[in-house]
């Protein structure tokens, strides 16, 4: 039993499942007090990008710790915000123009949603209902979930989570029913549709094309329905481009990153934001201006590591990195596929997930997944199912050997699970 006080997240205490103290990280790699070397084979829940402890993410943290820890955001600024500012205009689509900063994916969700209500409510026009997909997944706020897939996670909170329309997920050969059931929505005139592009991640590694993308921005965009991107694990090249949307050639009306903004090291998020939405706010009314804020917005040794990640993606060959990966992590799917118990391998640029074959349709709360947990944290691996899907999505910098250890940890792993029944 734990004599910790510590309530983690999405644990179940109850189990007593032994948890690990980690001391230190390099690379793909943690290192825990009683000298393990653990291979973090999901880039610690997808943030980490370049690898734990990246030389430049820490100095630039170091360094703007000598200078400026915090500042009240609203109505002051400072140098790594608006160098942050201008570094994302110029890598991220030109017709986003405006940012705003806060904390977390979900909190970047909400600050989505507000942009989308108030650009509605500013224009004296009434539309506040919110389109979604069938098991997607925006974070854990009570806005984030309202628009998020509802199940065992939030069944508690349900009476309090708004309403919104939900489209079917785009499954292979079902595209269209979804294309058709996104118009019938849009006829009555919604607020925004919110999605995650190619990837529904907490989901459980949900693919679609990137066709069924580009037409969905396409229905959005003649029905003046606000079209918001929630990038927040997609972006920073974890599909193979810096945005899940360039594969589409879209471009949202709002873009919420966060993640591996600052490659993973600490929090910050942005949502972005196309001058439309802005203007909608423009006034020298104060009763119109956008009305958020949390304590840490933008704070300065948040921005300054989110400026080292992109002076890596600025001059690191970091698109080669997420390619060569792209190819190791396919070869090791395809061979994980051939053995007995696996089904429906997927791959998308830095993402990799298979299905465990014999336990269809079990869900999150699977009776193996404990098991498969289990066997992984026994055997040094970061690895973490959701259900019966494991997925590998490393730091891009992990080598070959860890990612064999990590296929080599899954195989393993299934062929117990066979046994034991
Ligand atoms: C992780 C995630 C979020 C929530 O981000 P947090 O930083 O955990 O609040 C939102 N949207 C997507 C798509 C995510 O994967």
């Amino acid at each position: 039993m734990s004599t910790s006080p510590i309530w983690h997240p999405f644990t179940q205490h109850g189990l007593c499942e032994p948890i690990p103290l980690v001391t230190h990280g390099e690379g793909a790699a943690l290192f825990t007090e009683d000298g393990r070397r653990i291979i973090d084979g999901i880039s610690s829940w997808w943030v980490t990008t370049h690898g734990h402890c990246h030389p430049r993410i820490m100095a630039a943290i170091a360094e703007q710790a000598g200078k400026l820890d915090q500042i009240i955001f609203a109505g002051w600024t400072h140098e790594p915000a608006e160098t942050l500012a201008r570094a994302l205009l110029e890598i991220m689509p030109p017709a986003l123009t405006r940012i705003f900063f806060s904390d977390s994916g979900s909190t970047s969700v909400e600050v989505a949603l507000k942009m989308a209500l108030g650009f509605w409510a500013n224009r004296g026009a009434p539309p506040h209902r919110i389109l979604v997909m069938e098991h997607s997944y925006h974070g854990d706020t009570i806005g984030a979930m309202s628009v998020g897939a509802r199940g065992v996670f939030n069944a508690p909170y349900t009476p309090l989570l708004f309403d919104v329309g939900t489209l079917p997920f785009p499954a292979v050969g079902r595209e269209q029913a979804t294309l058709d059931a996104l118009e019938a929505a849009c006829r009555e005139a919604p607020a925004a549709f919110i999605v995650e592009p190619l990837v529904l991640g907490a989901g459980g590694m949900l693919f679609y094309p990137a066709w069924v993308l580009a037409e969905m921005r396409a229905i959005c965009a003649r029905y003046d329905v606000l079209f918001i991107a929630d990038e927040v694990m997609t972006g920073w090249g974890r599909t193979g481009t810096l945005l899940a949307c360039e594969q589409a050639g879209v471009v949202p009306d709002i873009l919420c990153l966060s993640k591996g903004l600052t490659g993973g090291a600490v929090p910050l998020a942005v949502t972005m934001a196309s001058e439309a939405v802005y203007d909608a706010h423009l006034s020298t009314d104060r009763a119109r201006m956008f009305f958020h804020s949390s304590s840490y917005t933008a704070n300065p040794i948040a921005c300054a590591a989110a400026n080292a990640n992109l002076a890596i993606w600025r001059d690191e060959p970091v698109r080669d990195r997420i390619a060569a990966l792209a190819h190791r992590q396919r070869q090791r799917l395809d061979a994980l596929a051939a053995l007995p118990g696996f089904t429906n391998p997927r791959a998308l640029g830095t993402i990799a997930a298979i299905d465990l074959a014999d336990e269809p349709g079990a869900g999150y709360l699977s009776q193996r997944a404990p098991g498969l947990l289990a066997h992984f944290r026994e055997n040094d691996l970061l690895l973490r199912p959701l259900g019966t899907t494991v997925y590998v999505m490393p730091p891009y910098c992990i080598d070959a050997a860890d990612l064999d250890r990590l296929y080599a940890g899954i195989a393993e792993a299934a062929a117990a699970m066979a046994r034991r029944r």
